[in-house]
C-alpha cells in the first residue's frame, strides 16, 4: 500500500512518514503543494495524508483539483483545530476524514488503514486463503496454528499480493507500490523478497500460496 504524505513542516512529515513505513506502508513526502498535486496526478496512490496549510498550493486546491479530475484517491486531511470551515470545506469537496493537530502518529495510521481497507471494498481486517491467515490490523500472520514472523516490508509485500487474489502483478507494480520509486526497477529485489516471504509462509507444508507467472510477475493463489 502506497501512501503520499503533504506535510511542510518536515518533523511531522518525517514521523507520519517512519510510523506508516513500521506498519508496511510505502510512503513518499512531498513539503510543496505545488509538487504534491504534480506526484498525485501523475503517480498512483493508496491513500494521500493532505495537510491543509501548504506553500505553493494549498491542500484544499489540491484536493479540489484531484477530484476535478475524477481521481478518487482516499485522502485524509491533516487541520489545525481553528480551521474549523477549512475542515468543513475539504469534507465537502471529497475527503474521506481528517486529523486536528496535534494528533498521535497512531491515531493517524488506523485512520489511512481504515480508508484504505473501505476504498478497496475490503471492509475485513482478516484476509485468509486456505489454512493461511493475515491480520491486517495486528500484523499477524498465520498458517494453521503456526505463528509467521514477517518485517514491515514483506508484510506490505503480502498484503498487496494478497488483496486481490488471482491477479498478476509485474515486478515493475511491485516495486512501485511495496518498494517506493527510488528502487532500481532492475535490481532482483522483489524475486528476493518473494523467496523469503514464500518459504516463511510455506514452512514445512509444501503447497506454495505464491506463484510465478513466468516472464510476467506473481501472484497470490485464488483460495
Ligand atoms: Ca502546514
Amino acid at each position: 500500500m502506497k501512501v503520499l504524505v503533504v506535510e511542510d513542516e518536515k518533523e511531522v512529515a518525517a514521523l507520519i512518514r517512519k510510523g506508516l513505513q513500521e506498519q508496511g506502508f510505502c510512503v513518499e513526502v512531498s513539503h510543496h503543494g505545488t509538487e504534491a498535486l504534480g506526484l498525485a496526478t501523475s503517480h498512483q496512490y493508496d491513500a494521500v495524508v493532505l495537510d491543509i496549510m501548504l506553500p505553493g498550493r494549498d491542500g484544499l486546491s489540491i484536493l479540489k483539483t484531484l477530484r476535478k479530475q475524477r481521481n478518487a484517491v482516499p485522502v485524509i486531511l491533516l487541520t489545525a483545530r481553528s480551521e474549523v470551515e477549512e475542515r468543513v470545506e475539504g469534507l465537502d469537496l471529497g475527503a474521506d476524514d481528517y486529523v486536528t493537530k496535534p494528533f498521535y502518529v497512531e491515531e493517524l495510521i488506523s485512520r489511512v488503514q481504515a480508508v484504505v481497507r473501505r476504498a478497496s471494498g475490503n471492509q475485513l481486517s482478516l484476509l485468509q486463503a486456505g489454512d493461511f491467515t493475515v491480520n491486517l490490523i495486528t500484523h499477524e500472520a498465520k498458517r494453521g496454528d503456526r505463528a509467521i514472523r514477517l518485517t514491515a516490508r514483506e508484510f506490505g509485500l503480502l498484503e498487496y499480493l494478497m488483496r486481490s487474489p488471482g491477479r498478476v502483478y509485474t515486478r515493475t507494480q511491485i516495486i512501485e507500490h511495496v518498494f517506493g520509486y527510488d528502487f532500481d526497477p532492475n535490481t532482483n529485489l522483489v524475486d528476493v523478497y518473494i523467496q523469503r516471504l514464500r518459504k516463511k509462509i510455506m514452512g514445512s507444508s509444501d503447497s506454495d500460496l505464491i506463484e510465478t507467472v513466468r516472464g510476467v510477475g506473481y501472484r497470490f493463489l485464488k483460495p
